[in-house]
């Protein structure tokens, strides 16, 4: 079965077709950033209509570089959740719409759920069962996962997601939206010696994060500097170091809570270099393997939702007819596919 794949939960337009027998077929993505870039963050309204611009050419593009035709497609997947409620409803109006005029199945799909299996599109995916850390703009999550649909949340963050961090301290060092990467390129011409930053939560049992203490401890330290380049670097690498080393403390305490031996780590702050290193050597040392998206794959796509849709509509699962999404959506409320 041949699925399309819509995401449009935040800023990010992306359009994907997913075989069952071929794999990935094509993608296209169109991401917003610099439109929301002067705001210092996303506007919802700004984003939602741009996602009604840049839907139908995505699509047209990804069925040209595919080379099929509209009649081959089986079913199709859109984002329904959790999101912005006017960006979801664009990506579901689209989907919902377009499966009903070629009278295919249609499926929500949890974005989530998306990031979690994004790994299953590389060459050698992670078998199950295995632990996800999700670690994204609007997520961290440490998640048992059994199967698809069948997750038990162990840990996650009481304030800032991971990326949340990430961009609001690139905020306070002066670096453009969205800030993470930028503070990751920042970290390398960093001293990891001069400063260090506390480890939040890792002093206690327990498997949730708390990220919102850093960003004070960063603009803390920021504050007895004169604010020269190096400062901000040496700054940068401590904060990466420590939100690194705090996911690598609580994935180490969860492995070994849970006896699984493969660990999947996808969302956006998975395409940091530092947290793929030290948790591959994390996993080297226990044994186990680690697995990833591709780093263009860490972010929102449309590939992952093809994917997850796909799972579900060939298990014979069925939206109804209705156009409607979810912004918030607990990923445990999910369960196994079925028809
Ligand atoms: P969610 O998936 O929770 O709804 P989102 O879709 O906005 O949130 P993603 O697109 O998965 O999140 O990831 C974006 C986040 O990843 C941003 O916070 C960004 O700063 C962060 N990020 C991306 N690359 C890096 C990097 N190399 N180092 C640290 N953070 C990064
Ligand atoms: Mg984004
Ligand atoms: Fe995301």
């Amino acid at each position: 079965m041949i699925v399309l794949g819509i995401e449009s939960s935040c800023d990010e337009t992306g359009v994907a077709l997913y075989d069952g027998e071929r794999g990935l077929l094509a993608h296209a993505l169109y991401s917003q950033v610099a439109l929301h870039a002067e705001y210092g963050g996303v506007v919802p309204e700004l984003a939602s209509r741009d996602h009604v611009r840049k839907l139908l050419p995505l699509l047209r593009e990804v069925f040209a570089d595919a080379g099929i035709e509209r009649t081959q497609v089986g079913g199709v997947a859109y984002t329904c959740g959790p999101g912005l409620v006017g960006a979801l409803m664009v990506g579901a109006a689209c989907g919902r719409t377009l499966a009903w005029a070629w009278g295919v199945p249609a499926v929500g799909v949890h974005h989530m759920e998306g990031h979690l299996l994004a790994p299953m599109l590389e060459p050698e995916p992670p078998a199950f069962p295995f632990l996800a850390l999700l670690v994204s703009g609007g997520h961290t999550l440490l998640v048992a996962v059994a199967g698809v649909g069948r997750y038990r949340i162990l840990g996650e963050s009481i304030d800032d997601a991971a990326g949340e961090a990430f961009d609001k301290t690139a905020k306070l060092l002066g670096l453009p939206y969205p800030g993470g990467p930028r503070l990751a390129a920042l970290a390398e011409q960093g001293d990891p010696q001069r400063f260090s930053f506390p480890r939040p939560m890792t002093d206690r049992p327990g498997l949730d994060f708390s990220f919102s203490g850093l960003k004070t401890h960063a603009l803390n330290t920021l504050a007895g500097l004169a604010g020269s380049e190096q400062d901000r670097a040496d700054v940068a690498r401590a904060f990466e170091d420590a939100v690194v080393n705090t996911l690598a403390i609580k994935c180490r305490r969860a492995l070994q809570q849970s006896g699984l031996q493969r660990l999947v780590i996808a969302g956006g702050v998975g395409a940091n270099r530092r947290l793929r290193a030290q948790l591959a050597e994390l996993m080297r040392a226990r044994g186990g393997q680690v697995y990833y998206p591709r780093p263009q794959f860490c972010t929102d796509n449309g590939a992952m939702i093809a994917y997850a849709g796909h799972c579900r509509l060939s298990a014979g699962e069925h939206a109804d007819l209705a156009i409607a999404a979810t912004p918030r959506w607990p990923l445990d409320a999910l369960t196994a596919p079925a028809g």
